[in-house]
């Protein structure tokens, strides 16, 4: 399978920005400037704070859109005393189709780790929701030699007992720590090459069909300026875009990456 059958997506990760009356106006936005032929090549995310979910959903049922949406995080737990989480079936029905799973930020802030982060997968798939698991690297690993070994680990540990069917419907973004929020852009050929290693990972952890139907996004400080380059990496299916997401003009641009120089 090549590129061409796995259809590009492109997922902006608001993180703890726009509140849900400002998602409505963003949205709207996009509403009006999406065409079909947007749509036809390119599947759009939004990754909105759990408040905003509910503007999203209603303003994407009221237009009848294609754009799609994820949690930034959810809940190993289904339900009960666990103050401050959100379950997969309270996501659900707001129609929520992907997870945000492993984000950096989580790791780092939150002391997810593998273990984590795989429950968390696992609750996802249960609740029929679309994991989109992020790993990567940090500057001093990088530095050390060991991107690669330290990603793959991190694709293991969020595939453990994971069955190949849900496996090959989700989406793995390769985020590389040094990237994120920086200005720092990995480059095409690093996430090149980091996609063919991920996607070699999940061959050999499954077989080389599921590896060809997954999708793997590379992000870190991307914006209409470099997109370009980026998606003409065959193995490189999409972007998770955090900053330049925020402003609805860049995130357009950046969903019409081949009108970009
Ligand atoms: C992110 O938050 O996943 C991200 C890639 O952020 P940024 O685009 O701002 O580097």
């Amino acid at each position: 399978m090549t590129n061409d059958q796995r259809k590009p997506v492109m997922a902006g990760n608001w993180k703890m920005n726009i509140n849900h009356l400002e998602s409505i106006a963003y949205m709207n936005k996009m509403a009006f400037s999406l065409i079909d032929a947007d749509y036809a090549r390119t599947e759009v995310v939004i990754f909105p704070p759990f408040t905003d979910i509910r503007s999203v959903q209603t303003v994407v049922d009221a237009d009848h859109l294609s754009i799609t949406y994820g949690a930034q995080d959810i809940s190993a737990h289904d339900s009960g005393a666990y103050t401050g989480e959100i379950s997969g079936s309270m996501l659900k029905k707001l129609h929520t189709k992907y997870a945000l799973i492993g984000h950096s930020e989580r790791r780092a802030y939150h002391n997810e780790t593998d273990e984590s982060v795989n429950a968390k997968v696992k609750a996802a798939i249960k609740h029929d929701l679309i994991p989109m698991i992020a790993v990567g690297e940090t500057l001093d690993i990088r530095q050390g030699g060991n991107a690669v070994e330290h990603t793959l680990n991190q694709v293991q540990g969020a595939l453990k007992d994971v069955r190949s069917n849900y496996v090959s419907e989700l989406v793995i973004a390769y985020e590389p720590v040094w990237a994120i929020g920086t200005g720092e852009v990995a480059t095409p050929q690093d996430a090149q090459d980091m996609s063919i290693a991920i996607r070699a990972k999940v061959a050999k952890l499954y077989s080389q069909d599921v590896a060809d139907k997954v999708r793997i996004l590379y992000g870190g400080s991307v914006k209409a300026g470099n997109i370009k380059a980026i998606m003409e990496q065959p193995d490189v299916d999409g972007a998770l875009i955090g900053g330049a997401a925020l402003d609805p003009d860049e995130f357009l641009r950046i969903i019409r990456w081949p009108d970009q120089p």
